[in-house]
Parts: C-alpha cells; sequence; structure tokens
C-alpha cells in the first residue's frame, strides 16, 4: 500500500531537517528520506554540515586553536605552560563525540515534532511520488501532497589530483587524519582551504595552498581580503596564488604536486593533499525522466525566488539550488518552503545572507563590498574601526582588524557590513538585524553599546561614518 504524506522531504542536512520540522510544527504530517552513513555504517541525520561540514571542522578548528594559543600566545597573559602536549586521536574522538551527539539531537527533534525519519535513497517520480530505496535494497513508494527536495552538495573533484585513499583528500578526509601531515598540500585557497589549512597549520603542519585566481578571497571586500592575506601569511599559511595545478600523483606514501604560475612550472612534494575547489549540486539521479525536474546547466534545481520548482507542488531548498552554499541559507529556505506549504507567506532576504570565514582572524560579511557598490556607481560612505582601539580586544590580546560598515549616501543606510578580528563570526549578527531593519548609521550610533566589548568596534564604525568615532582619531567629513 502506498503511504501518504502532506509533505516529503528528500535530504536530512540544515535545509531538509528544518523543513521537515517546521513543517511537522505547522500540522502537517512529513516524512524525510535521507541516504547518510556515519563511521559506524548507521544512518544519521544532518547532512554535511553535522557529519563532515560546518560542525567537526569547526570543533577541530577550536581544538587546534586551543593548543596554538596554549603554545604561542599565552604566555603574554602572564600564563606559563609546559608540557603540553597534542594527542590528535583524542581531538578526533572529540570531534566525533560533538557530531554524533548533534546528529542524534536531530532524530530526537524528529521523535518530538513527529516527523517519519526513513533512511535510504529517494528518488522523485512523476505526480509527487517519491521512492524510497532503503539500505536493505527494498523499495517503497510514497505520495506526497508536496516535495521538498534538499539533497545538498557534494564536493568538486580534479581531474589532475584524483583522490587516493588517505594521501589525496577531499574536506571530509581532511577532517580525519590520524596524525599531523609533515608538510599538507591544499588546491584551492577558498573558505575551506583556509580552515582546514588552519586547523592543520595550528597542529604544526607546514602547509601550502595552490590557489587558481590572480586574488585572493575574490567574494570579501578587497580591504578584508587584503589584511586577511596579509595575516595568513604572517601565520605561515604559503598561499601561492595564479597556481593552476596540472598534476598530483600520490606514490610511495607521499605526494607530488606539479602546478604552473606566471613564472612556469614548479614541482612540490607534500605528504597529504587536500581538493577544496568548491562544492557541486548532488542533483544526478534524484528525479526520474519522467518526474520533468528542470535542472540548470551547472545542475543545480532550477527554483524562483520562493524556492518553487518547475513541478506543481515540488520545492526546493539549500545547497541543491542558486545561491550561497551556506547551512542558515539553507535553514532558512526550509522554513520558507514549509510555511508556504501549510498555506502562509513567507520570504527569505538574499541581501542580508551573513559569511563567516572561521579563521584566525575571523571573517565575516553581509550585504555589498565597495567594490560591488563602486561597480554598481552607488554612492557611499564606509566607517572603519580598528580592534588596534578596542579596550576589550586588547585585554583578549588579540587586537588585529577591523570593523567596516557601509552607508548609502544619499538614504545613510547600512548597505555592508565587513569584519575581520577576534570572533567576528559573533558580531555579524548584530549588523544583519540592523540591515533587516532598515537601519542607518546614525540608528546604530545613537545606540548604546555595552563597555568594554568588541561589539564596541560596530558602534564606533557607525560613528566613523559621518566622521565622529570617538577612540580613533577621523578625518573631518564636513557633515
Ligand atoms: P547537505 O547538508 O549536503 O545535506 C543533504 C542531505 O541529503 C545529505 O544527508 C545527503 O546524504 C542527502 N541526500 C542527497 N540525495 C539524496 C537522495 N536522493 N535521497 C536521500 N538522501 C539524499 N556552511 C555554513 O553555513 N557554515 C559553516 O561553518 C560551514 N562549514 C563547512 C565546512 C565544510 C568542511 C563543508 C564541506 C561545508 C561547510 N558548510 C558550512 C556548508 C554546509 O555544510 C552546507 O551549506 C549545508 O550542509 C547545506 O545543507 P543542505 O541541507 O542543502 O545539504
Ligand atoms: P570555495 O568556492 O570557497 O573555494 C574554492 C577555491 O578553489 C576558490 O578560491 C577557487 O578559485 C579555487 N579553485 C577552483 N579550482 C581550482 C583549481 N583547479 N586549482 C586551484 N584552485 C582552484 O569552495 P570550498 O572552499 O571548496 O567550499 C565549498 C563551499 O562550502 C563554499 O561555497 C562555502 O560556501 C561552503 N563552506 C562554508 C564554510 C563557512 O561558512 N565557514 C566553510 C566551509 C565551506
Amino acid at each position: 500500500m502506498t503511504e501518504r504524506f502532506d509533505v516529503v522531504v528528500i535530504g536530512a542536512g540544515p535545509a531538509g531537517y528544518v523543513a521537515a520540522i517546521r513543517a511537522a510544527q505547522l500540522g502537517l504530517k512529513v516524512a524525510c528520506v535521507d541516504q547518510w552513513l556515519d563511521i559506524k555504517n548507521e544512518p544519521a541525520l544532518g547532512g554535511t554540515c553535522l557529519n563532515v561540514g560546518c560542525i567537526p571542522s569547526k570543533a577541530l578548528l577550536e581544538s587546534s586553536e586551543l593548543y596554538a594559543h596554549l603554545r604561542d600566545r599565552i604566555a603574554i597573559h602572564g600564563v606559563r605552560v609546559e608540557g603540553a602536549r597534542l594527542d590528535v586521536p583524542a581531538m578526533m574522538v572529540h570531534k566525533d563525540q560533538v557530531v554524533r551527539e548533534l546528529t542524534r539531537g536531530i532524530a530526537a527533534l524528529f521523535k518530538a515534532n513527529g516527523v517519519t525519519w526513513m533512511p535510504g535513497r529517494g528518488k522523485l517520480l512523476r505526480e509527487r511520488s517519491v521512492e524510497v530505496t532503503g539500505h536493505d535494497g527494498k523499495t517503497e513508494v510514497l505520495q506526497a501532497g508536496h516535495v521538498i527536495l534538499a539533497s545538498g552538495s557534494t564536493p568538486v573533484e580534479l581531474k589532475a589530483a584524483p583522490l587516493t585513499a588517505g594521501l589525496i583528500v577531499d574536506s571530509a578526509g581532511a577532517l580525519a587524519f590520524d596524525e599531523v601531515p609533515k608538510r599538507l598540500g591544499v588546491i584551492g585557497a577558498g573558505v575551506i582551504g583556509l580552515e582546514l589549512g588552519s586547523v592543520w597549520r595550528r597542529l604544526g603542519a607546514e602547509v601550502i595552498l595552490l590557489e587558481a585566481q590572480e586574488q585572493f578571497l575574490t567574494m570579501a571586500d578587497e580591504q578584508v581580503a587584503k589584511e586577511a592575506l596579509r595575516q595568513f601569511s604572517a601565520q605561515g599559511l604559503d598561499i601561492r596564488l595564479g597556481a593552476r595545478v596540472l598534476a598530483a600523483e600520490a606514490r610511495d606514501g607521499s605526494v607530488r604536486v606539479r602546478y604552473q604560475d606566471g613564472n612556469g612550472e614548479h614541482t612540490e612534494q607534500v605528504d597529504r593533499l587536500i581538493v577544496a575547489v568548491g562544492r557541486r549540486p548532488n542533483t544526478q539521479g534524484l528525479a526520474a525522466e519522467e518526474a520533468g525536474l528542470l535542472l540548470d546547466e551547472w545542475g543545480f534545481i532550477h527554483v524562483d525566488e520562493q524556492c518553487r520548482t518547475n513541478l506543481p507542488g515540488v520545492y526546493a531548498v539549500g545547497d541543491a539550488v542558486r545561491g550561497p552554499m551556506l547551512a542558515h541559507k539553507g535553514m532558512e529556505e526550509g522554513v520558507m518552503a514549509a510555511e508556504l506549504i501549510a498555506g502562509g507567506t513567507a520570504h527569505v532576504n538574499y541581501e542580508t545572507v551573513p559569511a563567516v570565514i572561521y579563521t584566525l582572524p575571523e571573517i565575516a560579511w553581509a550585504g555589498k563590498t565597495e567594490q560591488d557598490l563602486r561597480r554598481a556607481g552607488t554612492p557611499y560612505r564606509a566607517g572603519v574601526f580598528p580592534f588596534a582601539a578596542s579596550g576589550r580586544a586588547r585585554a583578549l590580546g588579540d587586537a588585529s582588524g577591523f570593523v567596516k560598515l557601509l552607508a548609502d549616501t544619499a538614504t545613510d543606510r547600512i548597505v555592508g557590513a565587513h569584519l575581520i578580528g577576534p570572533r567576528v563570526s559573533e558580531l555579524i549578527a548584530q549588523a544583519v538585524l540592523a540591515m533587516e531593519f532598515g537601519a542607518s548609521a546614525e540608528d546604530i550610533a545613537l545606540t548604546m553599546f555595552p563597555h568594554p566589548t568588541l561589539s564596541e568596534a560596530l558602534h564606533e564604525a557607525a560613528l566613523a561614518v559621518h566622521g565622529r568615532a570617538i577612540h580613533v582619531a577621523q578625518r573631518k567629513l564636513g557633515v
């Protein structure tokens, strides 16, 4: 017998599991199909983000930073630590435990909300039926009032650098090294390359990043990218721009990488190589031919602003559709799809999706960059406040970087926020909130911030938009 659900969600990453929970909260009968198997070959919820993405990478970033802090920086606080030793297997146990607790937490939330979890592979057939093939190979067909496709993404592979167990690895492999490689190569100095490169650099590896583009972090504000490159280079991350990898070959327990840049061809010998050159949508075989699901030329599911596909009653959310491949963007789309299915109104503001790189310094931004505004010919004012002038940052012993706010000259509305420095992953949400409420630089300037906190840098940057920051010398703007 075909079981009927109001909503069937395919994929239980952050986009899919959030959609399933919200739909169930709204009183709908929901099933969520997911094919993920964890390291013990057991079904696990949470998708890429919880199993091999956001969460394990942040666990290792935190652990490695604690170690580097003890080793390199704690002495400035008058604390001397002797005999601190690294225990990579214990670090991995901690990471795996965090992952296990959180994935089980999603299972508990499904139970509490009455979402039916169906481990296995889902395939969209015609007329909103979904075929589910369990891990035992048995199939069943579900009939759905609505379907939400949330199949996520997988790492892009490079023909020139074929994955080779333990030696040439993707991001998941780089989260599970059993020891610190002496020399580590990374192809791609994007978000994953920088975060995972930082983890292993902090733990003692010599790290070389080969980046195809001539410019560093092109998606970030230019001033932030410049400061980041300066600081990462000072930490010993060897970032080589304009480097095109020609071939990588694993032999006798190490990897030989051949690449080309403006100065000709070069070869590097590394112990491990991470390939981190982007991700692609996981949509192959997701829908049967007869379903007629429209994909774009890169394999993303074609959707409108409200995540509707070309098929009636079928939505698609998260990494499998256009827009930044970020967990929180997928979650908000999941909520939107659930609300719309339940007959509500909903939208996602794609203008204010925050981006964070969890390195040291952290990097965070939302909205337009200076180069975006220049290109569009939009008159703007920039207010910058350096953490060097922040009492709290000084007390932390980490006063590098700055906060920059960009305000439209005509309206004074904040249109961009660009932060690099201590704990800015937490500060960016304040700027996003301000942008969501249509706040002007003056609105933020008139708000009282607690002293001494890092958040004061945001306040001072807003004051600086009008040349009136207190704790840093200002040039007169004549306003
Ligand atoms: P996914 O999380 O990829 O989940 C899709 C799920 O669908 C998977 O479980 C998959 O097995 C399942 N699936 C696919 N096809 C089928 C099918 N046919 N049938 C059944 N199941 C199927 N983002 C951030 O915002 N912050 C971060 O700090 C961050 N760090 C990251 C670190 C790393 C190393 C990586 C790789 C990614 C990181 N990301 C981060 C990106 C983030 O993980 C993704 O944007 C997010 O997971 C996308 O969510 P999703 O639900 O769309 O897809
Ligand atoms: P990315 O797009 O951030 O970076 C990939 C980099 O590889 C780019 O700089 C690109 O120019 C370079 N590249 C591409 N082909 C190359 C080649 N042949 N040789 C050398 N360099 C090459 O992608 P990523 O780092 O793989 O991350 C994938 C996605 O996961 C990102 O889109 C990001 O949104 C998401 N993610 C987010 C976070 C976070 O939010 N903190 C962390 C990790 C991943």
